[in-house]
Protein backbone atom coordinates (compact mmCIF):
# COMPACT_ATOMS: atom_id res chain seq x y z
CA UNK A 1 0.00 0.00 0.00
CA UNK A 2 1.44 3.21 -1.09
CA UNK A 3 5.39 3.76 -1.32
CA UNK A 4 8.28 5.39 -0.23
CA UNK A 5 11.81 5.89 -1.74
CA UNK A 6 14.64 7.83 -0.87
CA UNK A 7 18.42 8.10 -2.22
CA UNK A 8 21.46 9.62 -1.11
CA UNK A 9 24.87 9.11 -2.72
CA UNK A 10 26.51 10.29 -6.16
CA UNK A 11 24.15 9.47 -8.40
CA UNK A 12 21.14 11.81 -9.23
CA UNK A 13 18.43 12.05 -6.33
CA UNK A 14 15.51 13.21 -8.54
CA UNK A 15 16.21 10.51 -11.45
CA UNK A 16 16.91 7.68 -8.77
CA UNK A 17 13.89 8.72 -6.19
CA UNK A 18 11.23 8.96 -9.62
CA UNK A 19 12.07 6.25 -11.01
CA UNK A 20 11.88 4.18 -7.56
CA UNK A 21 8.91 5.84 -7.18
CA UNK A 22 7.21 4.31 -10.69
CA UNK A 23 8.18 1.04 -9.84
CA UNK A 24 6.39 0.90 -6.57
CA UNK A 25 3.19 2.38 -8.63
CA UNK A 26 1.93 -0.86 -8.54
CA UNK A 27 1.07 -0.87 -4.90
CA UNK A 28 -1.50 1.66 -5.24
CA UNK A 29 -1.51 5.22 -4.80
CA UNK A 30 -3.66 8.16 -5.25
CA UNK A 31 -0.78 11.37 -4.79
CA UNK A 32 2.64 11.70 -5.55
CA UNK A 33 5.71 14.12 -3.92
CA UNK A 34 9.25 14.32 -3.71
CA UNK A 35 11.64 16.39 -1.45
CA UNK A 36 15.08 16.87 -2.97
CA UNK A 37 18.03 18.61 -1.04
CA UNK A 38 19.80 21.52 -3.33
CA UNK A 39 22.09 24.35 -1.98
CA UNK A 40 21.43 23.54 1.66
CA UNK A 41 17.78 24.17 0.90
CA UNK A 42 14.64 20.95 0.43
CA UNK A 43 12.67 21.83 -2.30
CA UNK A 44 9.42 19.99 -2.28
CA UNK A 45 7.30 19.17 -5.38
CA UNK A 46 3.78 17.21 -4.84
CA UNK A 47 0.34 16.92 -5.74
CA UNK A 48 -2.71 14.34 -6.59
CA UNK A 49 -2.04 12.15 -9.40
CA UNK A 50 0.77 9.65 -11.15
CA UNK A 51 4.29 10.01 -10.33
CA UNK A 52 4.06 11.16 -14.46
CA UNK A 53 2.38 14.03 -13.31
CA UNK A 54 5.24 14.66 -10.81
CA UNK A 55 8.04 14.13 -13.13
CA UNK A 56 6.32 17.13 -15.04
CA UNK A 57 6.10 19.21 -12.09
CA UNK A 58 9.49 18.36 -10.57
CA UNK A 59 11.48 19.51 -13.87
CA UNK A 60 14.31 20.91 -12.19
CA UNK A 61 17.72 21.58 -13.63
CA UNK A 62 19.74 21.17 -10.34
CA UNK A 63 21.31 17.67 -9.96
CA UNK A 64 20.25 16.67 -6.42
CA UNK A 65 22.83 13.95 -3.82
CA UNK A 66 19.50 13.54 -1.52
CA UNK A 67 16.11 12.77 -2.16
CA UNK A 68 13.11 11.47 -0.07
CA UNK A 69 9.72 10.86 -2.57
CA UNK A 70 6.33 9.05 -1.63
CA UNK A 71 3.32 7.76 -3.16
CA UNK A 72 0.33 8.51 -1.58
CA UNK A 73 -3.00 6.02 -0.66
CA UNK A 74 -4.79 8.24 1.47
CA UNK A 75 -5.95 7.12 4.51
CA UNK A 76 -6.21 10.81 6.37
CA UNK A 77 -7.96 13.98 4.05
CA UNK A 78 -8.97 12.98 0.67
CA UNK A 79 -6.31 13.14 -2.04
CA UNK A 80 -5.19 16.33 -3.02
CA UNK A 81 -1.84 18.49 -3.22
CA UNK A 82 -2.10 20.05 0.54
CA UNK A 83 -2.50 16.24 1.58
CA UNK A 84 0.44 14.95 -0.35
CA UNK A 85 3.42 14.36 1.44
CA UNK A 86 6.45 15.08 1.85
CA UNK A 87 5.16 17.12 4.84
CA UNK A 88 7.29 19.84 6.55
CA UNK A 89 7.07 20.89 10.05
CA UNK A 90 6.68 24.53 10.94
CA UNK A 91 9.42 25.96 10.86
CA UNK A 92 10.63 24.40 7.58
CA UNK A 93 12.99 22.77 9.22
CA UNK A 94 12.03 18.66 9.20
CA UNK A 95 10.60 17.40 5.98
CA UNK A 96 9.26 13.89 6.47
CA UNK A 97 7.45 11.18 4.30
CA UNK A 98 5.32 8.43 6.03
CA UNK A 99 3.40 5.19 4.93
CA UNK A 100 0.87 4.10 7.30
CA UNK A 101 -1.22 5.28 10.18
CA UNK A 102 -1.12 7.10 13.11
CA UNK A 103 -3.70 5.82 15.58
CA UNK A 104 -3.26 8.20 18.03
CA UNK A 105 -2.74 11.63 16.53
CA UNK A 106 -5.27 13.35 17.21
CA UNK A 107 -4.30 13.24 20.98
CA UNK A 108 -1.08 14.00 20.13
CA UNK A 109 -1.90 17.32 18.96
CA UNK A 110 -4.13 17.54 21.92
CA UNK A 111 -1.41 16.77 24.14
CA UNK A 112 1.85 18.73 22.28
CA UNK A 113 1.22 20.77 19.30
CA UNK A 114 -1.25 23.04 20.37
CA UNK A 115 0.51 25.93 19.05
CA UNK A 116 1.51 24.51 15.53
CA UNK A 117 -0.80 24.59 12.73
CA UNK A 118 -1.56 22.52 10.23
CA UNK A 119 -1.69 22.84 6.74
CA UNK A 120 -3.32 19.33 5.57
CA UNK A 121 -5.92 17.19 7.19
CA UNK A 122 -2.99 14.18 7.75
CA UNK A 123 -2.18 12.29 10.67
CA UNK A 124 1.34 12.61 9.11
CA UNK A 125 1.47 16.34 9.28
CA UNK A 126 2.06 15.91 13.28
CA UNK A 127 5.14 13.92 13.07
CA UNK A 128 6.68 16.33 11.29
CA UNK A 129 5.76 18.52 14.38
CA UNK A 130 6.35 16.61 16.68
CA UNK A 131 9.83 16.12 15.95
CA UNK A 132 10.41 20.14 15.61
CA UNK A 133 8.59 20.08 19.32
CA UNK A 134 11.05 17.90 20.72
CA UNK A 135 14.19 19.01 18.63
CA UNK A 136 12.82 23.02 19.79
CA UNK A 137 13.54 21.42 23.42
CA UNK A 138 17.18 21.05 23.23
CA UNK A 139 17.18 17.62 21.85
CA UNK A 140 19.67 16.82 18.45
CA UNK A 141 17.75 15.67 15.68
CA UNK A 142 18.22 11.96 16.54
CA UNK A 143 16.97 12.32 19.75
CA UNK A 144 14.13 14.66 18.77
CA UNK A 145 13.14 11.71 15.96
CA UNK A 146 13.45 8.96 18.33
CA UNK A 147 11.04 10.98 21.20
CA UNK A 148 8.44 11.33 18.46
CA UNK A 149 8.38 8.18 17.23
CA UNK A 150 8.17 6.85 20.93
CA UNK A 151 4.95 8.69 21.29
CA UNK A 152 3.59 7.12 17.96
CA UNK A 153 0.74 4.76 18.36
CA UNK A 154 -0.10 2.99 15.02
CA UNK A 155 2.08 2.10 11.94
CA UNK A 156 4.96 4.12 10.06
CA UNK A 157 7.89 3.65 7.95
CA UNK A 158 8.90 7.34 8.05
CA UNK A 159 11.75 9.21 6.27
CA UNK A 160 13.17 12.55 7.51
CA UNK A 161 14.92 15.04 6.66
CA UNK A 162 16.73 18.05 8.23
CA UNK A 163 17.39 21.08 6.44
CA UNK A 164 20.24 21.52 9.01
CA UNK A 165 22.14 18.41 8.22
CA UNK A 166 21.58 17.63 5.09
CA UNK A 167 23.73 14.71 4.70
CA UNK A 168 21.46 12.50 6.47
CA UNK A 169 17.99 10.72 5.91
CA UNK A 170 16.65 9.93 9.33
CA UNK A 171 14.33 6.64 8.80
CA UNK A 172 12.08 4.73 11.22
CA UNK A 173 9.75 1.52 10.93
CA UNK A 174 6.87 0.15 12.83
CA UNK A 175 4.47 -2.40 10.98
CA UNK A 176 5.11 -1.12 7.56
CA UNK A 177 8.13 -2.20 5.45
CA UNK A 178 11.12 -0.62 4.87
CA UNK A 179 14.16 -1.77 3.37
CA UNK A 180 17.29 -0.19 3.26
CA UNK A 181 19.69 -1.29 0.27
CA UNK A 182 23.81 -0.37 -0.47
CA UNK A 183 25.59 0.05 -3.62
CA UNK A 184 28.90 1.72 -4.68
CA UNK A 185 27.25 4.86 -5.58
CA UNK A 186 25.18 5.35 -2.20
CA UNK A 187 21.99 4.00 -0.28
CA UNK A 188 18.82 3.31 -1.34
CA UNK A 189 15.86 3.03 1.35
CA UNK A 190 12.25 1.75 -0.20
CA UNK A 191 9.18 -0.11 0.91
CA UNK A 192 10.30 -2.99 -1.34
CA UNK A 193 13.21 -4.10 -2.98
CA UNK A 194 12.32 -3.36 -6.45
CA UNK A 195 13.56 -0.08 -6.53
CA UNK A 196 17.12 -1.56 -5.16
CA UNK A 197 17.67 -3.19 -8.10
CA UNK A 198 20.09 -2.02 -10.12
CA UNK A 199 21.54 0.63 -7.22
CA UNK A 200 22.02 -1.87 -4.91
CA UNK A 201 24.07 -5.24 -3.94
CA UNK A 202 23.02 -5.62 -0.67
CA UNK A 203 20.17 -4.77 1.83
CA UNK A 204 17.96 -4.83 5.52
CA UNK A 205 14.58 -5.56 5.32
CA UNK A 206 14.03 -3.03 9.29
CA UNK A 207 12.15 -5.08 11.83
CA UNK A 208 9.59 -3.10 13.67
CA UNK A 209 10.49 -0.38 16.28
CA UNK A 210 13.90 0.13 14.46
CA UNK A 211 15.10 4.09 13.72
CA UNK A 212 18.07 5.44 12.91
CA UNK A 213 19.85 7.57 10.29
CA UNK A 214 21.56 6.44 6.74
CA UNK A 215 24.71 8.47 5.07
CA UNK A 216 25.91 8.50 1.47
CA UNK A 217 27.68 5.27 2.83
CA UNK A 218 26.79 4.19 6.28
CA UNK A 219 23.95 3.19 8.19
CA UNK A 220 23.35 3.61 11.40
CA UNK A 221 20.53 1.24 13.06
CA UNK A 222 19.10 1.69 16.67
CA UNK A 223 16.57 0.33 18.80
CA UNK A 224 14.13 2.43 20.78
CA UNK A 225 16.15 2.33 24.37
CA UNK A 226 18.72 4.17 22.14
CA UNK A 227 20.66 1.09 21.86
CA UNK A 228 23.05 0.89 18.24
CA UNK A 229 21.96 -2.35 16.65
CA UNK A 230 24.26 -4.55 14.79
CA UNK A 231 23.35 -6.30 11.81
CA UNK A 232 23.55 -8.20 8.87
CA UNK A 233 23.22 -7.47 5.07
CA UNK A 234 21.60 -9.82 2.74
CA UNK A 235 22.69 -10.33 -0.63
CA UNK A 236 20.20 -8.92 -3.47
CA UNK A 237 19.64 -11.15 -6.12
CA UNK A 238 17.46 -9.20 -8.39
CA UNK A 239 18.33 -7.67 -11.53
CA UNK A 240 16.12 -4.05 -12.69
CA UNK A 241 14.72 -5.50 -15.69
CA UNK A 242 13.16 -8.70 -13.66
CA UNK A 243 10.33 -6.64 -12.75
CA UNK A 244 9.29 -5.66 -16.82
CA UNK A 245 5.96 -6.45 -19.00
CA UNK A 246 8.22 -7.94 -21.63
CA UNK A 247 6.07 -8.55 -24.39
CA UNK A 248 2.67 -8.24 -22.64
CA UNK A 249 0.64 -4.23 -23.06
CA UNK A 250 0.07 -5.01 -18.94
CA UNK A 251 1.54 -6.88 -15.85
CA UNK A 252 -2.10 -8.58 -14.93
CA UNK A 253 -1.63 -9.89 -18.34
CA UNK A 254 1.91 -11.29 -17.62
CA UNK A 255 1.03 -12.72 -14.88
CA UNK A 256 -2.00 -14.57 -15.81
CA UNK A 257 0.36 -15.94 -18.79
CA UNK A 258 3.18 -17.15 -15.88
CA UNK A 259 0.75 -19.54 -14.55
CA UNK A 260 1.17 -22.66 -16.05
CA UNK A 261 4.64 -22.26 -15.49
CA UNK A 262 4.12 -21.54 -11.44
CA UNK A 263 2.37 -24.49 -10.87
CA UNK A 264 5.27 -26.60 -12.67
CA UNK A 265 7.78 -24.54 -10.46
CA UNK A 266 5.63 -25.62 -7.57
CA UNK A 267 5.80 -29.10 -8.25
CA UNK A 268 9.65 -28.89 -8.85
CA UNK A 269 10.08 -27.09 -5.45
CA UNK A 270 7.74 -29.16 -3.50
CA UNK A 271 8.25 -32.60 -5.00
CA UNK A 272 10.97 -34.98 -4.68
CA UNK A 273 9.90 -37.37 -7.36
CA UNK A 274 6.92 -38.60 -5.89
CA UNK A 275 7.62 -37.73 -2.48
CA UNK A 276 6.76 -34.40 -1.03
CA UNK A 277 9.33 -31.89 0.25
CA UNK A 278 7.75 -30.27 2.64
CA UNK A 279 8.99 -29.80 6.81
CA UNK A 280 7.97 -32.80 9.03
CA UNK A 281 7.58 -29.72 11.51
CA UNK A 282 4.77 -28.29 9.60
CA UNK A 283 3.08 -31.93 8.75
CA UNK A 284 3.52 -32.94 12.16
CA UNK A 285 1.78 -29.35 13.58
CA UNK A 286 -1.38 -29.78 11.10
CA UNK A 287 -1.66 -33.33 12.49
CA UNK A 288 -1.31 -32.39 15.78
CA UNK A 289 -4.24 -30.08 15.62
CA UNK A 290 -8.20 -31.13 16.14
CA UNK A 291 -9.37 -27.80 13.70
CA UNK A 292 -7.52 -25.61 11.36
CA UNK A 293 -8.73 -22.01 11.29
CA UNK A 294 -7.35 -20.65 7.54
CA UNK A 295 -7.00 -16.32 8.16
CA UNK A 296 -6.81 -14.27 5.08
CA UNK A 297 -8.53 -11.40 3.28
CA UNK A 298 -9.69 -10.63 0.04
CA UNK A 299 -8.27 -13.47 -2.82
CA UNK A 300 -6.16 -14.85 -0.37
CA UNK A 301 -9.33 -15.74 1.37
CA UNK A 302 -11.40 -17.13 -1.48
CA UNK A 303 -8.20 -19.49 -2.20
CA UNK A 304 -8.34 -20.31 1.93
CA UNK A 305 -11.99 -21.88 0.75
CA UNK A 306 -10.20 -24.23 -1.63
CA UNK A 307 -7.63 -25.10 1.43
CA UNK A 308 -10.58 -25.82 3.51
CA UNK A 309 -12.19 -28.71 1.18
CA UNK A 310 -8.73 -30.16 0.63
CA UNK A 311 -7.53 -30.14 4.57
CA UNK A 312 -11.31 -31.52 5.08
CA UNK A 313 -11.05 -34.32 2.06
CA UNK A 314 -7.75 -35.11 2.32
CA UNK A 315 -6.70 -35.09 5.98
CA UNK A 316 -10.30 -35.60 7.76
CA UNK A 317 -9.89 -32.18 10.08
CA UNK A 318 -12.46 -30.15 10.67
CA UNK A 319 -10.97 -26.31 8.63
CA UNK A 320 -13.02 -22.91 8.89
CA UNK A 321 -12.29 -20.00 7.00
CA UNK A 322 -12.44 -16.55 8.83
CA UNK A 323 -11.63 -12.81 7.77
CA UNK A 324 -9.17 -11.24 9.44
CA UNK A 325 -10.40 -7.87 9.57
CA UNK A 326 -13.10 -9.63 11.72
CA UNK A 327 -11.08 -12.31 13.88
CA UNK A 328 -9.11 -9.01 14.78
CA UNK A 329 -12.08 -7.90 16.91
CA UNK A 330 -13.90 -11.12 18.04
CA UNK A 331 -13.29 -13.94 20.21
CA UNK A 332 -14.16 -17.39 18.76
CA UNK A 333 -15.02 -20.20 20.94
CA UNK A 334 -11.31 -21.91 20.75
CA UNK A 335 -11.50 -25.77 21.64
CA UNK A 336 -9.08 -28.31 21.90
CA UNK A 337 -5.92 -27.77 19.98
CA UNK A 338 -6.23 -25.36 16.94
CA UNK A 339 -3.65 -24.77 14.23
CA UNK A 340 -3.50 -21.24 12.32
CA UNK A 341 -2.84 -21.32 8.73
CA UNK A 342 -2.33 -17.74 7.03
CA UNK A 343 -2.60 -16.89 3.58
CA UNK A 344 -1.40 -13.87 2.03
CA UNK A 345 0.13 -12.92 -0.92
CA UNK A 346 2.59 -10.00 0.52
CA UNK A 347 2.76 -11.21 3.55
CA UNK A 348 2.72 -7.51 4.80
CA UNK A 349 -1.48 -7.63 4.98
CA UNK A 350 -2.07 -5.83 8.10
CA UNK A 351 -5.41 -7.46 9.49
CA UNK A 352 -3.74 -11.31 9.22
CA UNK A 353 -0.57 -10.01 10.82
CA UNK A 354 -2.38 -8.65 13.56
CA UNK A 355 -4.80 -12.28 13.73
CA UNK A 356 -1.24 -13.77 13.73
CA UNK A 357 0.02 -11.73 16.71
CA UNK A 358 -3.03 -12.42 18.62
CA UNK A 359 -3.14 -15.94 18.45
CA UNK A 360 0.63 -16.53 19.03
CA UNK A 361 0.44 -14.48 22.00
CA UNK A 362 -2.06 -17.18 22.95
CA UNK A 363 0.58 -20.02 22.39
CA UNK A 364 -1.22 -21.40 19.22
CA UNK A 365 1.13 -22.31 16.16
CA UNK A 366 0.96 -20.60 13.18
CA UNK A 367 2.02 -21.26 9.19
CA UNK A 368 2.00 -18.76 7.21
CA UNK A 369 1.87 -19.25 3.13
CA UNK A 370 3.17 -15.96 1.44
CA UNK A 371 4.47 -15.11 -1.98
CA UNK A 372 7.66 -13.12 0.37
CA UNK A 373 10.29 -15.17 2.33
CA UNK A 374 11.18 -11.75 4.09
CA UNK A 375 8.13 -11.02 4.83
CA UNK A 376 6.84 -9.52 8.22
CA UNK A 377 4.25 -12.71 8.25
CA UNK A 378 6.80 -15.00 6.93
CA UNK A 379 9.25 -14.05 9.70
CA UNK A 380 6.84 -14.11 12.58
CA UNK A 381 4.71 -16.60 12.04
CA UNK A 382 6.11 -20.53 13.41
CA UNK A 383 6.28 -21.84 9.71
CA UNK A 384 6.50 -20.03 6.38
CA UNK A 385 5.94 -21.85 2.96
CA UNK A 386 6.22 -20.24 -0.11
CA UNK A 387 3.67 -19.86 -2.90
CA UNK A 388 7.17 -19.38 -5.25
CA UNK A 389 4.50 -16.78 -7.68
CA UNK A 390 7.04 -14.33 -8.11
CA UNK A 391 6.52 -10.80 -7.68
CA UNK A 392 3.03 -10.03 -8.87
CA UNK A 393 3.01 -6.37 -9.52
CA UNK A 394 -0.79 -5.82 -10.69
CA UNK A 395 -2.86 -4.63 -8.22
CA UNK A 396 -5.45 -7.36 -8.94
CA UNK A 397 -3.75 -10.49 -8.04
CA UNK A 398 -4.07 -13.40 -10.66
CA UNK A 399 -0.76 -15.65 -10.27
CA UNK A 400 -0.93 -15.40 -6.19
CA UNK A 401 -4.33 -17.30 -6.33
CA UNK A 402 -3.52 -20.21 -8.22
CA UNK A 403 -0.09 -20.41 -6.40
CA UNK A 404 -1.75 -20.59 -2.82
CA UNK A 405 -4.64 -23.08 -4.15
CA UNK A 406 -1.79 -25.35 -5.56
CA UNK A 407 0.19 -25.06 -2.25
CA UNK A 408 -2.73 -26.16 0.16
CA UNK A 409 -3.16 -29.26 -1.95
CA UNK A 410 0.17 -30.21 -1.84
CA UNK A 411 0.70 -29.51 2.20
CA UNK A 412 -2.88 -31.23 2.51
CA UNK A 413 -2.05 -34.56 0.52
CA UNK A 414 1.33 -34.40 2.52
CA UNK A 415 -0.26 -34.08 5.57
CA UNK A 416 -2.90 -37.20 4.70
CA UNK A 417 -0.18 -39.42 3.42
CA UNK A 418 -2.48 -40.72 0.43
CA UNK A 419 -1.25 -41.72 -2.48
CA UNK A 420 -3.20 -39.28 -5.06
CA UNK A 421 -2.22 -38.11 -8.30
CA UNK A 422 -1.31 -34.54 -7.69
CA UNK A 423 1.71 -34.65 -9.24
CA UNK A 424 0.24 -35.70 -12.49
CA UNK A 425 -2.75 -33.83 -12.24
CA UNK A 426 -1.00 -30.26 -11.63
CA UNK A 427 0.77 -31.09 -15.02
CA UNK A 428 -2.44 -31.48 -16.85
CA UNK A 429 -3.95 -28.26 -15.50
CA UNK A 430 -0.80 -25.97 -16.52
CA UNK A 431 -1.24 -27.42 -19.65
CA UNK A 432 -4.95 -26.95 -19.65
CA UNK A 433 -4.31 -23.59 -18.37
CA UNK A 434 -2.15 -23.20 -21.38
CA UNK A 435 -5.12 -24.24 -24.03
CA UNK A 436 -7.24 -21.29 -22.34
CA UNK A 437 -4.34 -19.05 -22.82
CA UNK A 438 -4.64 -19.96 -26.62
CA UNK A 439 -8.41 -19.21 -27.10
CA UNK A 440 -8.40 -16.09 -25.14
CA UNK A 441 -9.78 -14.28 -28.14
CA UNK A 442 -13.38 -16.38 -27.07
CA UNK A 443 -13.26 -14.32 -24.28
CA UNK A 444 -12.58 -11.04 -25.24
CA UNK A 445 -15.56 -11.47 -27.15
CA UNK A 446 -17.51 -12.63 -24.22
CA UNK A 447 -15.73 -9.67 -22.47
CA UNK A 448 -17.64 -7.36 -25.54
CA UNK A 449 -21.28 -8.46 -25.21
CA UNK A 450 -21.31 -7.48 -21.34
CA UNK A 451 -18.69 -4.46 -21.20
CA UNK A 452 -21.96 -2.47 -20.98
CA UNK A 453 -23.85 -3.98 -18.55
CA UNK A 454 -24.20 -2.03 -14.77
CA UNK A 455 -24.55 -5.27 -12.80
CA UNK A 456 -23.25 -9.03 -13.51
CA UNK A 457 -23.74 -11.96 -11.42
CA UNK A 458 -21.30 -15.14 -11.51
CA UNK A 459 -23.30 -18.10 -10.02
CA UNK A 460 -22.14 -21.90 -9.06
CA UNK A 461 -22.47 -24.20 -6.19
CA UNK A 462 -19.55 -25.73 -4.06
CA UNK A 463 -15.94 -25.70 -5.60
CA UNK A 464 -17.59 -23.93 -8.13
CA UNK A 465 -18.86 -20.86 -5.87
CA UNK A 466 -15.96 -20.32 -4.46
CA UNK A 467 -14.07 -19.46 -7.78
CA UNK A 468 -16.83 -17.16 -8.46
CA UNK A 469 -16.46 -15.22 -5.60
CA UNK A 470 -12.68 -14.61 -7.15
CA UNK A 471 -14.32 -13.64 -10.20
CA UNK A 472 -16.38 -11.77 -8.94
CA UNK A 473 -13.97 -9.86 -7.11
CA UNK A 474 -11.59 -9.34 -10.12
CA UNK A 475 -14.63 -8.29 -12.23
CA UNK A 476 -15.58 -5.72 -9.80
CA UNK A 477 -11.69 -4.50 -9.17
CA UNK A 478 -10.97 -3.52 -12.32
CA UNK A 479 -13.68 -3.13 -14.56
CA UNK A 480 -15.49 -1.18 -12.05
CA UNK A 481 -18.65 -3.10 -13.34
CA UNK A 482 -20.96 -4.02 -10.18
CA UNK A 483 -20.30 -8.08 -10.00
CA UNK A 484 -22.00 -9.88 -7.51
CA UNK A 485 -21.29 -13.83 -6.85
CA UNK A 486 -23.95 -16.32 -5.69
CA UNK A 487 -24.58 -19.92 -4.66
CA UNK A 488 -27.21 -20.30 -7.03
CA UNK A 489 -29.26 -22.26 -4.92
CA UNK A 490 -29.51 -18.82 -2.62
CA UNK A 491 -30.74 -17.03 -5.56
CA UNK A 492 -34.00 -17.33 -5.48
CA UNK A 493 -33.94 -16.39 -1.43
CA UNK A 494 -34.05 -12.73 -2.28
CA UNK A 495 -31.07 -12.21 -5.06
CA UNK A 496 -33.19 -12.93 -8.19
CA UNK A 497 -35.39 -9.64 -7.24
CA UNK A 498 -32.16 -8.01 -8.70
CA UNK A 499 -32.17 -9.49 -11.84
CA UNK A 500 -33.52 -7.65 -14.95
CA UNK A 501 -33.66 -7.40 -18.36
CA UNK A 502 -30.19 -7.89 -20.03
CA UNK A 503 -28.17 -8.48 -16.39
CA UNK A 504 -25.43 -10.92 -17.41
CA UNK A 505 -25.15 -13.77 -14.90
CA UNK A 506 -22.26 -15.82 -15.66
CA UNK A 507 -22.30 -19.70 -14.41
CA UNK A 508 -19.39 -21.86 -13.46
CA UNK A 509 -19.92 -25.58 -14.24
CA UNK A 510 -16.64 -28.10 -13.64
CA UNK A 511 -18.53 -30.14 -10.97
CA UNK A 512 -20.44 -33.09 -12.04
CA UNK A 513 -22.49 -33.68 -8.79
CA UNK A 514 -23.90 -29.41 -9.32
CA UNK A 515 -23.82 -28.96 -12.89
CA UNK A 516 -26.95 -29.74 -13.85
CA UNK A 517 -28.27 -28.07 -10.80
CA UNK A 518 -26.33 -25.03 -11.31
CA UNK A 519 -28.02 -24.93 -14.77
CA UNK A 520 -31.39 -25.51 -14.06
CA UNK A 521 -30.41 -22.32 -11.98
CA UNK A 522 -29.18 -20.78 -14.76
CA UNK A 523 -32.19 -21.14 -16.42
CA UNK A 524 -34.51 -19.76 -13.34
CA UNK A 525 -32.30 -16.30 -14.44
CA UNK A 526 -32.79 -16.36 -17.85
CA UNK A 527 -36.36 -17.02 -17.63
CA UNK A 528 -36.25 -13.41 -15.65
CA UNK A 529 -34.44 -11.53 -18.62
CA UNK A 530 -30.85 -12.47 -17.64
CA UNK A 531 -28.28 -12.67 -20.76
CA UNK A 532 -26.83 -16.29 -19.45
CA UNK A 533 -23.38 -17.21 -20.22
CA UNK A 534 -22.01 -20.36 -19.17
CA UNK A 535 -18.04 -22.07 -18.79
CA UNK A 536 -18.47 -25.21 -18.67
CA UNK A 537 -15.79 -28.07 -18.16
CA UNK A 538 -15.82 -30.25 -21.61
CA UNK A 539 -16.93 -33.64 -19.80
CA UNK A 540 -20.28 -31.46 -19.38
CA UNK A 541 -20.21 -29.45 -21.90
CA UNK A 542 -22.89 -28.57 -24.13
CA UNK A 543 -23.36 -27.05 -27.57
CA UNK A 544 -24.43 -23.60 -26.73
CA UNK A 545 -21.96 -23.34 -24.08
CA UNK A 546 -19.80 -19.96 -24.51
CA UNK A 547 -16.59 -21.45 -23.26
CA UNK A 548 -14.90 -24.67 -22.96
CA UNK A 549 -12.89 -25.24 -19.85
CA UNK A 550 -10.60 -28.65 -20.22
CA UNK A 551 -11.25 -31.26 -18.46
CA UNK A 552 -8.83 -31.78 -15.02
CA UNK A 553 -9.15 -33.48 -11.70
CA UNK A 554 -12.27 -32.06 -10.37
CA UNK A 555 -10.89 -30.77 -7.26
CA UNK A 556 -8.22 -28.72 -9.36
CA UNK A 557 -10.95 -26.87 -11.55
CA UNK A 558 -10.53 -23.65 -9.72
CA UNK A 559 -6.88 -23.23 -10.53
CA UNK A 560 -8.21 -23.31 -14.54
CA UNK A 561 -11.29 -21.77 -14.28
CA UNK A 562 -10.31 -19.09 -12.87
CA UNK A 563 -8.26 -17.63 -15.84
CA UNK A 564 -11.36 -17.76 -18.02
CA UNK A 565 -12.17 -15.28 -15.27
CA UNK A 566 -9.42 -13.38 -14.68
CA UNK A 567 -8.65 -13.12 -18.47
CA UNK A 568 -12.68 -11.86 -18.74
CA UNK A 569 -12.22 -9.71 -16.38
CA UNK A 570 -8.85 -8.05 -18.27
CA UNK A 571 -10.93 -7.91 -21.44
CA UNK A 572 -13.61 -6.00 -19.96
CA UNK A 573 -11.26 -3.34 -18.08
CA UNK A 574 -9.21 -2.71 -21.10
CA UNK A 575 -12.36 -2.22 -23.14
CA UNK A 576 -13.25 0.29 -20.62
CA UNK A 577 -10.02 1.56 -21.04
CA UNK A 578 -9.01 1.26 -17.73
CA UNK A 579 -5.97 1.45 -15.93
CA UNK A 580 -5.90 -2.32 -15.50
CA UNK A 581 -3.06 -2.68 -13.69
CA UNK A 582 -3.32 0.27 -11.02
CA UNK A 583 -6.78 0.57 -10.75
CA UNK A 584 -8.84 2.86 -8.27
CA UNK A 585 -8.63 3.44 -4.89
CA UNK A 586 -7.00 -0.28 -4.37
CA UNK A 587 -3.62 -1.12 -2.94
CA UNK A 588 -1.66 -3.98 -3.39
CA UNK A 589 -0.73 -4.81 -0.12
CA UNK A 590 -2.96 -3.85 1.96
CA UNK A 591 -0.70 -2.79 5.51
CA UNK A 592 -3.08 -0.33 7.29
CA UNK A 593 -5.85 -1.49 9.38
N1 LIG B 1 -1.85 8.23 6.70
C1 LIG B 1 -1.09 9.00 5.77
C2 LIG B 1 -1.97 9.88 4.90
O1 LIG B 1 -3.15 9.68 4.81
C3 LIG B 1 -0.17 8.13 4.93
C4 LIG B 1 -0.93 7.28 3.96
C5 LIG B 1 0.02 6.42 3.15
O2 LIG B 1 0.52 5.44 3.72
O3 LIG B 1 0.22 6.71 1.96
O4 LIG B 1 -1.45 10.77 4.29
Amino acid sequence: MCGIVGYIGSKDAKDTVLSGLQQLEYRGYDSAGIALVHDHEIKIYKDQGRVDHLREICNVSFSSNLGIGHTRWATHGIPNKLNSHPHISNNERFVLVHNGVIENYKKLKLTYLNDYKFYSETDTEIIANLIEYFSNQGKDTRDAVLTAISELEGSYALLVIDKKDTNKIYIAKNKTPLIVGTGESGITIASDVIPLAGHCKNYISLEDKTFGYVTSDEIHLFNYFNKEISFDMKQLDISSNAFGKGDYDHFMLKEIHEQPSIIRHLVQEYFDKEKINISTEIIQCIKNCTKINLVACGTSMYASYMAKYYFEKLCNIPSEVFVASELVYSSPLILDKPCFIYLSQSGETADSIAVMKKFMDKGFPSIAITNSVNSTMANLATYHLNIFAGKEIAVASTKAYIAQIVVCAILAKAVSGQKTNLKNNLSKAALAIEKILEDKILIKNIAKEIVKANDLFYIGRGIDYWVCLEAALKLKEISYIHTEAFSSGELKHGSIALIDQGVPVIAICTQEGTNSIVRSNLIETKSRGAKDIVFAMESMSEASDDFIIPNVAHYLAPIVSVVVCQLLAYYVATLKGNDVDKPKNLAKSVTVE
